[in-house]
C-alpha cells in the first residue's frame, strides 16, 4: 500500500526555524517586530507595487482593503459568483451589496464579458479574483472602471508569482491583496498583505488593522470602527522565509501541473477536463490541479474511491447565489449562473502541495486509472 497523499503540503525547509528561533530569542512575537517590516519591504518589492501592509489573514485584508477605498452602505459591488465567500462577505459587512457574474468554462475566472450589463449607478467597484492558477482579464476590467469611474479590487490571494501579460498579479487595481494560508504558495500559517500605490489607501489600511488608532490624535482616542487584523511577528518570520524560496516553490507547482497534464490525458476520452495549461495573457502556475468531472455523480464517485485509498481531494467553491447565508438575506433571488453551478457540482482538485514527491503524484494518477482503465 502506498502512503497517504494529502491534498495539500507545504515545505518549512528554509530559514523558517532560524526566523522563528530568533522571534523567541529576541522576545518579539505580537504584531510588531522586525520581521513585520522585512517581510512588508521584501513582498512589495517583490511583487513590485510601493505599499504593502501585513494583515492577519487574506480575508481580513479584504475587509480593509473594502473600507479603505470606500465602500458603503448601498454601494453595488461587482465579483464572481464562483470564489470563496471572503469578498462577498467583506461588501455585506459593511453594508454593500455584492452583485454577480458567471465564471469562464475553461479559465474558472469571472467571466468579464458580462460585467457592464450588470454595471448601475449604485456600482461603486469590481473584485477581480484569479482562481486557481491563470489571471483573469485584468485589461478588461481596468478598462470599464476608467469608463464607468470604479474602484477595483485584486484578489490575488492564489497567485503569488504570477503574472498578467508579463506583469506580476498584485500590481493591478486601487488595491490588491494576497493570503498566505498554509495551502498557498508561500505561507505564513495565516496571513495576508495588502498591496496599493496610493499613499491615502496605505495609510487607512495601515490605521484600519490597529485598531483605527490614529496617528494625530491622543492615544486610545478613536474617530472610526477599526479592527485588530495585526499580523505578528512570528508569522511574519515565516512569511519572509518563505517568501526567499518562492520561485523554488513555483517551479514545483508548475511541475507538478506539466506532470498531470500528459499523465492525466486518459480522463479526457472519459468526459473530463483538464486545466488549460495556459491562456493568452500567462501560463498556469497551477496554485491548485483543477479537475472537473462529466457529472456531478462521476465527480462523487472519483472523490470517494481517491479518499479510501488515503489520497485527499478539495471540492471546488461552492457559489455565492447558492449560499444559505445569502439566500436568507434575500440577495440574487432567482438568479442563476449556469457554468458556475456546473463548476461547483463536478469540480474538484487532486494533491498538488509543493511537499509531494514524484512518487505521490504516480500514486494519484495510478489511481485514477484504476477506476478508468
Ligand atoms: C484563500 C483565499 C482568500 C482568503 O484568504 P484567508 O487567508 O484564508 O482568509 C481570499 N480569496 C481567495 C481567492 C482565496 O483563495
Amino acid at each position: 500500500m502506498h502512503r497517504k497523499v494529502p491534498v495539500n503540503s507545504f515545505l518549512l525547509g528554509g530559514n523558517e526555524r532560524k526566523y522563528l528561533t530568533e522571534c523567541v530569542d529576541t522576545g518579539w512575537i505580537s504584531g510588531e517586530g522586525p520581521f513585520i517590516e522585512k517581510f512588508e519591504t521584501s513582498f512589495s518589492k517583490f511583487i513590485g507595487r510601493r505599499f504593502a501592509t501585513t494583515v492577519a489573514n487574506g480575508s481580513a485584508a479584504l475587509d480593509i482593503a473594502i473600507q479603505a477605498v470606500g465602500i458603503s452602505p448601498g454601494d453595488e459591488v461587482i465579483m464572481p459568483t464562483f470564489t470563496i465567500i471572503s469578498p462577498a462577505l467583506s461588501v455585506v459587512r459593511v453594508g454593500g451589496v455584492p452583485v454577480l457574474v458567471d465564471s469562464d468554462s475553461r479559465s474558472y475566472n469571472m467571466n468579464v464579458d458580462e460585467i457592464e450589463r450588470k454595471i448601475t449607478n449604485k456600482t461603486k467597484a469590481i473584485i477581480m479574483v484569479h482562481i486557481y492558477g491563470l489571471p483573469v482579464e485584468v485589461d478588461k476590467i481596468l478598462a470599464l472602471a476608467e469608463k464607468y469611474q470604479l474602484k477595483v479590487i485584486e484578489d490575488a490571494a492564489e497567485m503569488h508569482a504570477q503574472t498578467y501579460k508579463g506583469k506580476m498579479c498584485g500590481t493591478f487595481g486601487h488595491v490588491s491583496i494576497f493570503s498566505f494560508y498554509a495551502n498557498k504558495l508561500i505561507t505564513s500559517g495565516e496571513g495576508g498583505m495588502v498591496l496599493t500605490d496610493d499613499p491615502e489607501i496605505d495609510k487607512t489600511c495601515r490605521r484600519l488593522k490597529n485598531l483605527a488608532f490614529h496617528p494625530d490624535k491622543p492615544r486610545f482616542v478613536h474617530e472610526e470602527i477599526g479592527y485588530n487584523y495585526r499580523m505578528t511577528n512570528m508569522q511574519a518570520a515565516l512569511g519572509l522565509a518563505q517568501l526567499e524560496q518562492v520561485e523554488t516553490f513555483l517551479q514545483r507547482k508548475r511541475g507538478m501541473g506539466k506532470y498531470y497534464n500528459t499523465a492525466l490525458q486518459f480522463l479526457v476520452p472519459h468526459g473530463y477536463q483538464l486545466p488549460l495549461p495556459a491562456n493568452a495573457d500567462a501560463e498556469n502556475i497551477y496554485w491548485v490541479y483543477p479537475l472537473v468531472a462529466p457529472t456531478e455523480e462521476e465527480k462523487n464517485r472519483a472523490v470517494d474511491y481517491l479518499a479510501k485509498r488515503g489520497i485527499g481531494t478539495r471540492p471546488f467553491f461552492w457559489c455565492m447565489h447558492e449560499q444559505p447565508l445569502f439566500i436568507n438575506m434575500n440577495l440574487f433571488a432567482g438568479e442563476s449562473y449556469p457554468e458556475s453551478e456546473k463548476l461547483a457540482r463536478r469540480g474538484f482538485y487532486i494533491p498538488s502541495g509543493v511537499a509531494l514527491a514524484e512518487e505521490d503524484l504516480e500514486t494519484v494518477v495510478k489511481t485514477l486509472r484504476d477506476i478508468y482503465e
